[in-house]
């Protein structure tokens, strides 16, 4: 979401004539985007802002500023304690960055927006934002009312709304015409997309608008949430052609007294039974999850049970995190905190053991051949290709034609720990194959 919102501003001021530029040293404006879910990134928001003061000082015209979760949680202290900072922006006042700006440029002072009601758009379908890429996000609704204990989100980006079906559409049709082949929708909990109000298409309803869009080759979405995941939902997975069968599926515990605590509203069982399903209509689908270990009140036998269930899901990758207390959660109040010894030990042993499970995974494709859908030359070795499968798995291989953008058959030669290296095949045509 925040790659995406950081995106949705470069793209604005593009759009006004700004040019961006890949130095800090050389940029008239910066501004710092910032994410607030655990305190490990608000630390890395708060050195990179610590930058910001000596800039300030050898070139005082530079305008400077704090956006998103961080700006929304700390709000206008952020001002009194960076002197240097010239602005503050909630992550639900983004859209509007060039009238702070023009205000700021005008000498009209420091400014800050921190409104939690402004209402969210697509802002994708502007010219020029599908320019080089072949895939790209589309946030469908924004904010979170689920209140997950742990979690700040509901507080730093307020209540869960859901954009215009038609604009999603109409941006869908847009970004197509540009070229862009992928498309991943987003939002904190897309499968509760509409429910709130009650309005028509829900989720599955939406997918299947979409999925009928000539020209979508693959469609994405992240994140769900596994209480609103229903069995319509599910059976998407077996009816659209364009939706990728891959699903991230956060379980966040595997004991049921930590998801009780968390407020997740499902029981190991129900997620089991929901993975169980998607397996079953689609048996070829990828699952990856979010895990949290150390959470208040977490006993070795709470432990054991999210490690038995990675064992059981066998996910093909999972983030997983050190619980870290957030300022106006409930977990806060919770007893039994454990200490940061115990929570890398814990994490530690989740970790490696989820590592074995992936690259078991990513071995057992070997000899397969993928659809790949080609994104550009690779991250590390600009002489390759790179892609991922329809399960989001990354493909490298080497080819002497640019074929990004195509769809291509790779065969898979050695599977990694993150990563596939395959051969090409041939150009894939859904047509002939
Ligand atoms: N909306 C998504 C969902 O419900 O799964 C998750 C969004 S959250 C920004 C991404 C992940 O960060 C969560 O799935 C959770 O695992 C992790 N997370 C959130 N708050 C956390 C905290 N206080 N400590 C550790 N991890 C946290
Ligand atoms: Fe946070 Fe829970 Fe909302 Fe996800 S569903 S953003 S974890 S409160």
């Amino acid at each position: 979401m925040n790659v995406h919102d950081s995106d949705t501003i470069s793209q604005i001021l593009v759009n006004k004539g700004y040019k961006k530029t890949d130095s800090i040293n050389d940029a008239h404006i910066i501004l710092i985007n910032t994410c607030a879910v655990r305190q490990k990134a608000e630390q890395k928001a708060f050195t990179l802002i610590g930058r910001l003061a000596s800039l300030k000082r050898e070139r005082p015209n530079i305008i400077s500023g704090i956006i998103g979760c961080v700006a929304q949680e700390k709000g206008t202290d952020l001002l009194q304690h960076f002197p240097f900072v010239d602005l503050v922006l909630g992550p639900r006042n983004i859209y509007r960055i060039d009238d702070f700006l023009a205000q700021i440029k005008e000498g009209r002072g420091k400014t800050s927006s921190l409104d939690l009601t402004c209402e969210p758009y697509t802002l994708t379908a502007c010219n020029g934002y599908a320019k080089g890429r072949v895939s790209t996000f589309l946030k469908i609704m924004e904010g979170c009312d689920n209140f997950c204990s742990y979690c700040i989100v509901p507080f730093v980006r307020g209540r869960e709304t859901s954009l215009p079906a038609e604009d999603i559409i109409s941006a869908s049709k847009y970004l197509i015409s540009q070229g862009i082949k992928e498309i991943t929708l987003i939002g904190q909990n897309v499968n509760s997309y509409n429910t709130k109000n009650n309005t028509l298409p829900t989720f599955p309803g939406l997918l299947k608008k979409l999925d009928k869009i000539a020209g979508l080759e693959r469609l994405r979405f992240v994140t769900s949430h596994p209480k609103d995941l229903s069995n319509e939902l599910i059976g998407c997975f077996g009816e659209l052609t364009s939706l990728c069968p891959h699903i991230h599926l956060p379980v966040q515990s595997g004991s049921d007294n930590i998801l009780l605590l968390m407020n997740r509203r499902y029981t190991r069982d129900k997620y089991l039974s929901l993975v169980e399903r998607l397996k079953i209509v689609r048996p070829d689908i990828t699952i990856t999850s979010d895990l949290i270990v150390g959470f208040p009140g977490e006993t070795e036998k709470d432990f054991e049970d999210s490690l038995q269930l990675i064992d059981n899901v066998e996910f093909d990758n999972l983030f997983s995190f050190k619980y870290s207390e957030r300022p106006q959660t409930k977990a806060l109040q919770l007893p039994g905190k454990l200490d940061e010894k115990e929570k890398q030990r814990r994490l530690f042993i989740l970790q490696e053991r989820q590592r074995k499970i992936t690259l078991s995974k990513n071995k057992k494709m070997e000899g397969s051949i993928q659809e790949i859908l080609v994104e550009g030359t690779g991250k590390k070795d600009d002489s390759q290709l790179t892609g991922r499968t329809p399960g989001n798995k990354v493909v490298n291989f080497s080819a002497n034609k640019n074929l990004k953008g195509q769809l291509v058959r790779i065969k898979i030669i050695k599977g990694f720990q993150n990563s596939l290296l395959g051969e090409l095949v041939d150009k894939y045509d859904r047509k002939v194959y």
